[in-house]
């Protein structure tokens, strides 16, 4: 038993005065079981309570405590019950309530001379300012007012915002004094100007009457930074112990002789970048260890992961060691299967394919590779169903992460499992995480950047164009593809159905087709066959097709090296990073390229900023920086679906300039205050999120 244990903030929140089962049972619901919860049990947001608004200084839209007698009260029942009741004040200003759903006992007490202290959102109504189902309390004359903000928490069913209240009151009276409460040593808290959480608690939970309301609305109150300090301190220690514990399986040290690996440079067509080689030698250090690798690649599009990744792989085929490749969409990971089968099989390495659509016979087969050892398997989502079994899996490389889950990551990983053995993780990512993110989001993971692309790549030249110029961006398209040039033609929806997506295609795929007769015109979309897509693709890349009008199916990986023009049509609609993963399909040859947005107006003032950075850079990590502050980091990170990024008070675009301190605080405490450590991340994770088992 820890220290803590016996005292206040572990005990069980039935030990409060007037907590029974059943509110204990709500107060679960909430993920509250001990005194320690409830101190961090967060407000949403809050109301102000502390003053009484004269009726005469209303503002419409704004919420507002009011006071006043009742002067008139009318029920009525010409469309619907309603309950209307005139309050006035000394300001001579007057109020209507009202109410739509009422019982009658209430009706009753809202009598002529009554005197109320109401509060709601005033509105306007037809004959001046009203309030629809304010709170309300008979009061007498000259009670007090609150003094403190009131607090709004998360609540569940059952339980009313004044029974929360009064219990986290309660819960609030055992908390310890400072010294006793701090987990953070106060050395490292020195300098970054934080208080105590002793204070911090008590201000976001009750905040005086003169407190900032506008800071505390927009989570910038001094108190509240604390607060999330001290949650993003959490977040990051509690991924470093995720990491430490997958440091404690082991894994096939893949430490072999570089001859695969060799024989596989010298034949490629074009020499390494110095990123990649420096990339390769990271990942080959790790590879060469007893422990599992974790290790992320980013690299902006284009900038070559895909022979990263084959490297990586040969080294766990040196050493006998299965390798699985798992992308997000067919078409990309066909596309690694056609390059790394050219790349590997001349070395007389077997590499399988197994997709969702490969059925029947041919999953048999593969099935049994699979099961037999063989080297190298590509494919979609559908490697980690059941029946796939691996013979020795050595290493999973993972194109994409931040279209999977961290747990569709494990799951692969556990394919590979073998008591404590466990294979070796790598991550591709093409959207450039910011360094700030990388350190918080991805601190279970080791980040490599390729920041650098090949050279002889022409940047591409973006224009931004109103959509009335169709005609003319089609006459340029004409010309260019008449000189040998292959273009895209790309397609956007706002609501992405993919089947109003197809039809817009084929419409558009008509038009270019009579447009631009002797052209060869194809089409590409969500809706095709795997293989009915496979084959325009290959006829794309073999040249046969000028223009190749295509959804967003293409955004992801797709690359035709002479493709030089990119026409992205609503270009206003599409967010930042995939924008950018649109544009990075052209520009991968030496022929300068150029990528043209087409916009409809109107085009909000967010969609004007997103297209002018795009003119303005082609640098994967300015965009990425740019997406981060104008969307926030769960869209960016896609992390929404996989809800490893959820916070109570803290958020990661508006403090992000605390993240460097979070680390160097973080590394310290690990260092040489681990018990208080592992105490924070009990505090606000708590038992139920512990990962036992990462
Ligand atoms: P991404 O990082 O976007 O996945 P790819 O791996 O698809 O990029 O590589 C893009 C293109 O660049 C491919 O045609 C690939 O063969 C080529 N490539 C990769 N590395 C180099 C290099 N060092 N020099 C020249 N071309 C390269
Ligand atoms: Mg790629």
């Amino acid at each position: 038993m820890r220290a803590d244990d016996t005292l206040a903030a572990k005990r069980p929140v039935t030990d409060l005065s007037g907590v029974g089962p059943a509110l204990a049972r709500a107060l679960q619901r909430l993920g509250v079981g001990c005194v320690q919860d409830l101190w961090f049990h967060l407000p949403l947001r809050y109301e102000d309570r502390t003053r009484i608004t004269p009726m005469a200084e209303l503002v419409i839209g704004e919420r507002a405590q009011i006071e006043g007698v009742i002067e008139a009260a009318e029920c009525g029942f010409r469309y619907r019950p309603q309950l209307k009741v005139a309050l006035g004040d000394d300001s001579t200003g007057t109020l209507l309530l009202r109410f739509f759903h009422f019982r009658k006992a209430q009706a009753d007490q809202l009598q002529p001379g009554v005197r109320l202290r109401c509060y709601g959102e005033v509105r306007m109504g037809a004959r001046g300012p009203e309030m629809v189902h304010p709170q309300y309390q008979r009061v007498g004359v000259d009670k007090a007012v609150e003094d403190h903000l009131t607090p709004i928490y998360p609540t569940t069913e059952g339980l009313g915002q004044k029974r929360l209240r009064g219990v986290i009151d309660n819960a609030l009276a055992w908390l310890p004094d400072e010294r006793e409460l701090e987990l953070i040593p106060d050395a490292m808290r020195e300098g970054l100007g934080l208080g105590s959480l002793r204070e911090a608690l008590l201000t976001v939970h009750r905040p005086p009457a003169d407190a900032d309301l506008s800071a505390l609305a927009n989570g910038r109150h001094a108190a509240q930074q604390r607060l999330a300090f001290e949650e993003l301190l959490t977040q990051h220690l509690s991924l470093k112990r995720l990491r430490a514990q997958i440091r404690n399986f082991r894994a096939p040290a893949l430490d072999g002789d570089d001859g695969l690996r060799a024989r596989f440079l010298s034949a490629l067509p074009f020499t390494l970048t110095a990123a990649q080689q420096r990339v390769n030698a990271e990942v080959a250090k790790d590879l060469a260890r007893p422990q599992p690798m974790l290790r992320l690649v980013q690299g902006d599009v284009g900038s070559g992961k895909t022979v990263v990744a084959a490297v990586a792989a040969l080294a766990a085929v040196e050493q006998g060691w299965q390798v699985a490749l798992m992308a997000p969409t067919e078409l990309l990971a066909e596309q690694h299967l056609g390059n790394l089968r050219g790349w590997l099989e001349p070395l007389g390495i077997e590499v399988v394919w197994l997709a969702g659509r490969v059925q029947g016979k041919a999953r048999k087969q593969a099935l049994s590779a699979v099961a037999g050892g063989a080297s190298l398997v590509v494919g979609t989502h559908a490697l980690m169903q059941e029946g796939v079994v691996f013979e020795r899996l050595g290493l999973v490389i993972i194109d994409e992460q931040h279209r999977f889950g961290v747990h569709q990551r494990l799951a692969l990983r556990d394919k590979g499992r073998d008591g404590a053995l466990v294979p070796h993780q790598m991550v591709l990512t093409a959207t450039p995480i910011p360094r700030t993110l990388a350190m918080s989001a991805y601190a279970d993971l080791d980040v490599s950047s390729i920041d650098e692309l090949p050279p002889g790549r022409a940047p591409v030249q973006t224009v931004v164009i109103a959509g009335s110029r169709r005609g003319e961006v089609i006459e340029r398209m004409r010309v260019a593809c008449g000189e040998g040039r292959q273009a895209y033609w790309v397609c956007t929806l706002i609501e992405e159905s993919e089947q109003l997506l197809a039809q817009a295609a084929e419409v558009v795929h008509a038009e270019l087709d009579s447009a631009l007769a002797g052209l060869s015109v194809a089409l590409v979309h969500g809706r095709m066959k795997g293989r009915e897509k496979q084959a325009v693709m290959d006829a794309f890349r073999a040249g046969e097709v000028a223009v190749l009008v295509a959804t967003t199916v293409i955004e992801v990986g797709v690359d035709v090296p002479n493709a030089s023009l990119m026409v992205i049509e609503n270009a206003e609609r599409l967010g930042l990073s995939q924008l950018h993963q649109l544009r990075g399909r052209v520009g991968r040859g030496s022929v300068a390229s150029s990528c043209v947005l087409l916009y409809h107006a109107p085009v909000s003032a967010m969609a004007r900023e997103r297209l002018q950075v795009m003119r303005e850079t082609s640098d994967g990590f300015r965009i990425a920086e740019k997406d981060l502050e104008l969307r926030g980091p769960g869209e960016v990170l896609g992390t929404r679906q996989t809800g490893r990024m959820e916070f109570r008070v803290a958020d990661l675009a508006r403090d992000a300039y605390l993240l460097p301190a979070v680390q160097r605080v973080g590394e310290a405490m690990l260092e040489k205050h681990p018990l208080e450590a592992e105490r924070l991340v009990d505090r606000w994770i708590g038992a139920a999120a512990r990962y036992a088992d990462a």
